[in-house]
């Protein structure tokens, strides 16, 4: 048979009788026959076979048949090359999502967006961010100095910082921060703020304690190195508008063997200060106010409890506090032989009441000749700017002397201002702005303000003859 012959009688076989796969050729086709067909075949025109299949298809079909090896070898080489580009997208791609931005940092809490430069937010490949502004956000309670900075929850839980370390405190265990801990106190004339800088992956943890049991985190942390894009935001209870409550557990981290801090602490004072933080120690000044949506748990009226006050005038302080309070003037009159020598006639302020009355102060300076700048940089010397007072916290009280209209430095030259210099303590309560500290507290000496900050507390303030910032930049 010759090629050509073969080779048409295998397009015989198999298009044109497709049914007869399996067979031989020459079941198919007799030589006779195949001779005609030989003789034929220039001219031959298949298509007037009968069965003869003329649809497209069976022309694909016949045609890629004929050709192959060609076909194989073009589908391969597309395979090839779609498996070639396909491999180089995904590798670009995954390049691409692995190689870490160096765009500025988009920091959203919760409505507010803020941008953090890459090259100050970024150190040794780590990201810092302000947990003290976090804090503010997430309504904790922020406490501390340039030494240390410690933030509370609702709870008493806590964390503490100490400026320079590797490790911070989280309710008493000592943890591994992943990075160094920056503390920075602005300038106070600019809005006096402190800042915190801890590592991100810190921030995160801390917050995935779930206080709620079966509920979410009660604060959502996330971060894309991709897009730079860091989202902090609380989460409410599933029902109702009310935010979750936000604790901290040392579950989250990996504690440190040697806790020095933890066994070096005095014990009493620590227990004071896990368990009535909020209510006690709460530090507030020009770096660290409350600001306007602070209200204190626990108002109650002076007048409600017994506590000598200017006559006429009705005060709100915290529970404890006031109690406390009642007790020691009460004492001071009988130590004295008189009725309530001492009286209160300043406590409680609201954020409304403090920004009316600083400004009361600086138009009063402004109507003397002071330009407005000037004004209220002297008013600040021993008033507070909204927000700033620790009024506002419902914990401390001005006194005067019964009889007294105003209040005056001479209240120390009164036998009242000596009893409590030695007693107040005593009570819990200890001078807030004392002589000789005022580069400390930012105010001017005040010997008629009297903060509460209980009894153990007081004790090492009154002993060691410091302020409430010394005492809280030591714990
Ligand atoms: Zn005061």
């Amino acid at each position: 048979m010759s090629k050509k012959n073969k080779i048409f009688a295998k397009d015989l076989s198999e298009a044109e009788q497709p049914r007869a796969k399996g067979k031989t050729e020459s079941e198919m086709l007799s030589d006779d026959e195949l001779k005609i067909l030989s003789a034929a075949h220039k001219d031959f025109d298949r298509s007037t076979l009968p069965n003869y299949d003329n649809s497209d298809v069976a022309k694909a079909k016949r045609y890629a048949k004929k050709n192959k090896p060609t076909v194989i070898f073009v589908s391969a080489t597309v395979l090839l090359l779609i498996a070639v580009i396909a491999t180089l997208s995904v590798f670009l791609y995954l390049q691409g999502r692995d190689a870490p931005s160096t765009e500025d940092f988009k920091l959203t809490l919760g409505e507010d967006e803020y941008t953090l430069k890459y090259k100050s937010a970024m150190r040794d490949d780590v990201l810092y961010l302000d947990i003290v502004q976090i804090a503010r956000y997430t309504e904790l309670v922020i406490s501390g100095s340039a030494n240390a900075v410690k933030i509370s929850c609702d709870d008493g839980t806590y964390v503490r910082f100490e400026q320079g370390e590797n490790t911070a405190l989280v309710n008493g265990e000592k943890v591994k921060l992943g990075g160094v801990a920056e503390i920075v106190q602005l300038d106070s004339e600019s809005e006096g703020k402190m800042q915190c800088f801890i590592p991100y992956t810190f921030i995160e943890r801390l917050f995935s304690h779930e206080v709620v049991k079966g509920s979410k985190r009660s604060v959502y942390v996330s971060y894309s190195n991709k897009t730079n894009e860091i989202l902090i935001h609380r989460i409410s209870y599933k029902d109702s508008k009310e935010a979750l409550p936000i604790g901290f557990s040392a579950d989250c981290f990996d504690l440190v063997a040697d806790s020095l801090l933890k066994e070096d602490a005095d014990d009493s004072i620590y227990t004071v200060l896990k368990e009535n933080f909020l209510s006690m120690t709460l530090l507030v000044n020009k770096s660290n106010p409350l600001g306007e949506f602070f209200t204190p748990k626990g108002l109650i009226s002076l007048n409600d409890v017994g506590c000598p006050v200017a006559p006429g005038r009705e005060f709100l302080l915290e529970e404890t506090a006031a109690l406390a309070l009642t007790q020691m003037l009460l004492a001071l009159g009988e130590e004295l032989g008189r009725n309530a020598p001492a009286i209160v006639t300043s406590a409680y302020r609201s954020y409304d009441y403090q920004k009316a009355l600083f400004e009361k102060y600086v138009q009063n300076r402004v109507a003397r000749g002071m330009s407005r700048a000037e004004a209220e940089k002297d008013a600040s010397r021993t008033s507070a700017k909204a927000g700033e007072s620790e009024h506002q916290s419902g914990l401390c009280v001005d006194l005067i002397e019964r009889g007294e209209k105003y209040l005056s430095v001479s209240f120390e030259e009164s036998d009242c201002f000596a009893w409590l210099s030695e007693n107040a303590h005593k009570y819990g309560y200890i001078l807030r702005y004392p002589k000789g500290k005022e580069h400390i507290t930012k105010y001017d000496y005040e010997p008629w303000h009297y903060r509460f900050v209980g009894v153990d507390v007081a004790r090492v303030i009154y002993e060691d003859k410091i302020c409430l910032e010394e005492y809280l930049a030591r714990y």
